[in-house]
């Protein structure tokens, strides 16, 4: 199944966002001496105008706010 792009309806490519170790995920409610960042599990750039969109799994994400 094709996502679809919420910006412009275009069809979404699917696939990881990469930096050296991935791109990971803080969130201001972590505020403690130690903030693990959640790393992003998946992504989608849209074919049509770039968008792209960033997901984590919440329920690792919930465990840490
Ligand atoms: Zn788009």
């Amino acid at each position: 199944m094709t996502a679809i792009c919420p910006k412009c309806n275009g069809e979404m490519d699917e696939g990881r966002a990469s930096a050296d170790e991935g791109i990971r995920y803080v969130s201001n409610r972590q505020t403690g001496m130690i903030r693990t960042p959640t790393p992003i599990r998946l992504a989608r750039a849209c074919l049509t105008c770039g968008y792209v969109e960033l997901y984590l799994d919440p329920a690792e994400l919930k465990k840490k706010v």
